[in-house]
């Protein structure tokens, strides 16, 4: 069991280090982007502790497939067998059947790990930001799936159609040196 752990824990620390690459990766890019087309130095993003997963934002957005895609804190994922992020409810059988799977596009990849671990994986080319396992996630798991706007694909409107429908007040405005609200990490 040790050993197992050593692995998860490793698998994380690549993870997280991979997250951070990406992210800084695009803020970049994005830094880049704003600095040279808009005067303003804001985006929007998700504050994911007050999203509800309502399933606005893979219908609200101007672009045809939505700038907000699903991300996963691995940090504080619990690498469930039954992931209710992963799984409908009561699923005829706990395998990658998509008879069995709750996302609607298939976006989740479910790797096993070690006994009795797996780990869950967000193919974001074929996230829709519908929600729904963010939503299985934060009643049933560890609400380590979580939505973000991503910001090589958000065109920075200045009104947000997706921000004016969303019924909890989740979008905001944050710096663009800093475009992501990152669940168990630090925001300041
Ligand atoms: S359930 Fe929806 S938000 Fe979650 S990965 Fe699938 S398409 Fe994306
Ligand atoms: S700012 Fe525009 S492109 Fe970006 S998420 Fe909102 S509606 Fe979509
Ligand atoms: S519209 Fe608001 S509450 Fe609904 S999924 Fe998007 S951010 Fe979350």
């Amino acid at each position: 069991m040790t050993e197992n752990k050593n692995n998860i824990t490793r698998r994380r620390f690549l993870r997280e280090s991979v997250w951070g690459t990406l992210l800084g990766g695009l803020g970049a890019i994005l830094g880049f982007v704003t600095r040279r087309s808009r005067a303003s130095d804001t985006v929007w993003q998700i504050d994911p502790e007050t999203c509800v997963a309502c399933g606005n934002c893979a219908t609200y957005c101007v672009l045809e497939e939505s700038a907000v895609k699903c991300v996963h804190a691995y940090a504080m994922c619990g690498y469930c067998t039954i992931c209710f992020g992963f799984f409908g409810p009561e699923p005829a059988n706990i395998n990658t059947g998509a008879e069995n799977q709750l996302c609607p596009t298939g976006a989740i990849i479910r790797t096993f790990v070690e006994d009795p671990y797996y780990e869950y994986t967000i193919d974001e080319k074929l996230c829709n930001g519908c929600g729904k396992c963010v939503k299985g996630c934060n009643t049933f798991g560890n609400g380590s799936l979580f939505l973000q706007v991503r910001h090589d694909r958000c065109l920075n409107c200045n009104e947000c159609s997706i921000a004016a429908a969303c019924p909890s007040g989740a979008y905001k405005r944050v710096p663009a040196d800093k475009p992501y609200l990152l669940k168990g990490m630090d925001h300041a």
